[in-house]
């Protein structure tokens, strides 16, 4: 663990490595990622509330939970998260806490800064309780004493959507294609979702396993 983790040296008795395992950091993906839907020709429209049923043509549906008008059985499942910042701790990867009450994660946002993240509560409000804030902080003072003395920067929470089986589903009827219930993965599956949508789209393609036709 020390050579993989030099700031972690005699901090755990074991830990489990996964050499592909990767990440992103969605705050700097997003700005390119619009940046290629721009060069591949696309347009996006911000601020915008555009209606399904206001549009012409083919529509791909992916408002997550504001979808409920069509997807009724679509819950909010709620993450807190928060940002500290120290130049004690150094991590070169996310660092996951294998514990039975909170399997929680550190991951390295550059510039001293990380992320602690993410509990998953049934609740559909956006608030950081005082108990999700003394685990998310408790766990990363386990993984490094050190970061006791980090300066918190930022509280967040939101809502991730989900079906009642927490599976990704894209139903078709006709013109319009729903595409939702990302639950905790949708930066993980959203490529996936996005493939098999294209595949169905230009070729017909069906995959039984996550689409549903009307
Ligand atoms: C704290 C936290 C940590 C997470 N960590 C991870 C992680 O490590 N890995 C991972 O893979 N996933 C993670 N997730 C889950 C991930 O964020 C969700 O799965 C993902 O955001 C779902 O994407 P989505 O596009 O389907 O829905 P959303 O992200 O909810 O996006 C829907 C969008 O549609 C827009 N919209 C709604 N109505 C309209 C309208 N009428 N017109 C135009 N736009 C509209 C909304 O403004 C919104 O931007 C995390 C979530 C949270 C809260």
């Amino acid at each position: 663990m020390s050579a993989l983790e030099p700031s972690l040296e005699g901090r755990f008795r074991e830990g489990l490595f996964y050499p592909n395992e990767g990440h992103v950091e969605p705050r700097r993906v997003l700005p390119q990622l619009h940046a290629a839907i721009a060069r591949a020709g696309g347009t996006i429209k911000f601020g915008s509330d555009v209606e399904a049923d206001d549009l012409d043509g083919l529509v791909i549906d992916c408002r997550g939970l504001v979808a409920r008008d069509r997807e009724p059985t679509l819950r909010g499942v709620k993450g807190e998260m928060i940002i500290i910042e120290t130049s004690e701790v150094e991590l070169l990867r996310p660092v996951r806490l294998i514990h039975p009450r909170w399997p929680l994660y550190v991951i390295p946002r550059g510039d001293g800064r990380f992320m602690l993240g993410a509990t998953s509560i049934e609740s559909e409000d956006t608030g950081v309780s005082v108990r999700s804030a003394l685990e998310l902080l408790g766990a990363a003072y386990v993984v490094h004493p050190a970061f006791g003395e980090a300066r918190i920067v930022e509280f967040g929470a939101g809502l991730r959507p989900a079906f009642p089986d927490n599976l990704p589903k894209i139903r078709i009827e006709q013109e319009r294609i729903t595409v939702n219930g990302l639950y905790r993965h949708g930066f993980l599956l959203a490529p996936a979702l996005a493939e098999l949508t294209l595949a169905y789209v230009a070729r017909g393609e069906i995959d039984n396993e996550v689409m549903q036709c009307a």
